[in-house]
């Protein structure tokens, strides 16, 4: 599977399919609106491109985005000890349509700092 941003300067490649796409209501995820996949057992995403950089939370995570048109590609975590399942997430968005639109969407919820029970729907259901 295959991303890219708008301008076409970053793209990401999966080798496989997400097991589903995640919307987190987070601070930052909220704003950006992105639907991120997992690379859970790492190494099956690979980044082609220049990114820029926004640190958060204590530094820890990395927001990398398209210096030219801005789309959000992917994030990771600086400190592997504090996300050791999920060090990648990246965003789903900048695939095909029809590529991702099956995909069962979780809700994660950061209070909670879990997911949702999942409500059914998938990415076609929010890509409107
Ligand atoms: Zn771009």
């Amino acid at each position: 599977m295959d991303g890219a941003c708008h301008c076409g300067a970053v793209r990401w490649h999966f080798d496989g399919v997400p097991e589903s796409a995640t919307s987190c209501n987070c601070s930052v995820c909220r704003r950006y609106g992105a639907l991120w996949g997992y690379d859970n057992k790492g190494g099956k995403l690979s980044i082609e491109g220049e990114t820029h950089f926004y640190s958060w939370n204590r530094k820890w995570l990395e927001f990398h985005f398209c210096p030219n048109c801005a789309c959000i590609v992917y994030w990771r975590s600086v400190d592997t000890a504090k996300r050791p399942g999920r060090p990648v997430g990246f965003n789903l968005r900048l695939a095909a349509p029809e590529a991702v639109k099956d995909l069962p969407l979780i809700h994660h919820d950061t209070e909670t700092k879990d997911d949702l029970p999942r409500d059914g729907k998938c990415v076609a259901d929010v890509w409107a």
